[in-house]
């Protein structure tokens, strides 16, 4: 029983009740406009019948009169009276036996006497009638009054309305109601629907959509903004998950490699220069290790939006100088050739310490692709409104399937030998995040044996 929480029944009992409201003031109104309607065709009558008998009466004495009654020109005998009154106000004629014992009020023939017209209703044995008192009058002289009456039809045509609305009133409500709960129903089901589907969606099953082909209304709008939500969350919980499979995978290598060497120096005891190359290999590999963790840290903080971003004016022929001077002992070891290039002059805000971090990421990884001999060229330059950092290298160049998927994290064109220099797949996706804080971006154009630009773009203040 969905009780008041339900919608259905909630939309029905409004509607139910506005449509009384409505049928009670609409009934109202036609009661009201109808009672007048007919009192005043009934005066109407009244009058007109008053100025008939006016016209036929006699005197007698001076006194007011009529030969005998005046059902010769109307038929209609029981439904009306005729009463006529001298100047003291006694009757001289009266034909209202027939209707019953109809009481006279001296007030109206006061008024009359007067000159005063009056109109009202009378009761007279359990019926109504209507009545009109009139002077009679000659050359402005009053001779009399004059008093009809009508059988009142009005109260019995309204009670007769009344009863029509009392049945029709609650009749048209129950079938009003019974077609709003048939509209609720209708409109409601498929948010049901979508309810009962969504329910069984755990965060444990992701992989199920609603995929309800309801038309394009409110609730199917709900309905497919749902499962794009769900796919996002889905994407982002896969995400999670592959992330935390990778990083595991990562931190156990170095830890492996880390135990295979003290076992091996434990097996046995040894001479001194042994234990120190095991000291030096494990202390490699650690260094492996807090790189890889720091790299880790660094992309979790960037998740949760914990690294702050300053705006500090960066010059890049600074930046860039400055990159080159940290990697030239490297490239020396290497024996690549390191070069600047010089762009025009360009300054821009942003932090200076991420952006080094992701220009000696570019340059780090350039040099570790090129081969002795090679060439690592870092320059900047402008292009169409923003500020361009790149680096470009002769180098082994990366085929074009990993070319859109060098930026993931853990990704590794080539694993083996990525890992052997050490790295985790995790710098270029620091780089983007880097280029992404700034309101930038970074992309790489490289084909196999041809070396590899890597290009940053940040936007300029205007
Ligand atoms: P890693 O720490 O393994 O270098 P990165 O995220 O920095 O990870 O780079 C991802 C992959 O992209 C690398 O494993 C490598 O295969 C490829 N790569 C990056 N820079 C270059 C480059 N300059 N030349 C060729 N391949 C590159």
């Amino acid at each position: 029983m969905p009780g008041f929480r339900s919608v259905r029944l909630r939309l029905t009992l409004w509607y139910v009740l506005l449509l009384a409201a409505i049928l009670a003031a609409f009934s109202g109104g036609i009661y009201l406009a109808l009672r007048q309607q007919l009192y005043v065709s009934l005066d109407t009558s009244l009058r007109s019948r008053a100025t008939t008998v006016l016209e036929v009466i006699e005197y007698e004495n001076g006194r007011p009169t009529l030969s005998g009654t005046i059902s010769a020109f109307d038929p209609n005998v029981g439904e009306h009276f005729v009463r006529l009154f001298d100047t003291t106000g006694a009757v001289t004629f009266d034909d209202s036996t027939a209707m019953g014992d109809i009481p006279i009020d001296p007030r109206a023939v006061q008024a009359a006497l007067a000159g005063r017209p009056t109109t009202r209703s009378v009761s007279a044995g359990g019926e109504t009638l209507r009545t009109r008192t009139v002077p009679i009058q000659r050359n402005s002289r009053v001779f009399g009054v004059l008093e009809v009456g009508l059988r009142d039809e009005v109260p019995g045509t309204l009670r007769s309305l009344l009863v029509i609305f009392a049945v029709a009133g609650p009749v048209t409500l129950l079938l009003a109601s019974l077609g709003g709960i048939f509209l609720a129903e209708r409109a409601l089901a498929p948010i049901d629907k979508v309810t009962r589907v969504a329910r069984r969606i755990s965060a444990e099953d992701l992989s199920q959509r609603l995929d309800l082909r309801l038309p394009d209304d409110e609730v199917g709008r709900l309905a497919r903004t749902f499962d794009e939500m769900i796919a996002r969350l889905d994407d982002a919980f896969r995400r999670q998950r592959q992330f935390t499979a990778d990083a595991s995978h990562e931190l156990r290598t170095p830890l492996t490699a880390i135990k295979g060497q003290v076992e091996v120096a434990l097996a046995r005891p040894r001479r001194l220069d042994a234990y120190r190359e095991v000291l030096r290999n494990v202390n490699e590999e650690v260094d492996r290790l807090i790189r890889l963790v720091g790299s880790l840290l660094t992309l979790a903080r960037a998740d949760a939006g914990q690294i702050p971003i300053a705006s500090e004016p960066v010059n890049l022929a600074g930046l860039v100088a400055a990159g080159v001077e940290q990697v030239r002992p490297a490239g020396e070891g290497r024996r690549v050739e390191l070069i600047v290039a010089p762009g025009p002059p360009v300054t821009l805000r942003a932090d200076e310490d991420l952006l080094l971090h992701l220009l000696l990421n570019l340059l780090d990884n350039a040099l570790k692709h090129t081969e002795a001999g090679g060439r690592v060229v870092a320059g900047w330059g402008l292009d169409d409104g923003c500020a361009e950092l790149w680096v470009r290298d002769t180098g082994a160049g990366i085929a074009a399937e990993h070319l859109g998927r060098i930026f993931d994290r853990f990704y590794r064109a080539d694993k083996a030998r990525s890992r052997a220099e050490g790295g985790a797949g995790l710098g270029l996706s620091i780089c983007r995040w880097i280029a992404e804080a700034h309101g930038g971006s970074i992309a790489v154009a490289s084909a196999p044996g041809r070396g590899s630009t890597f290009t940053v773009r940040l936007p300029l203040p205007h």
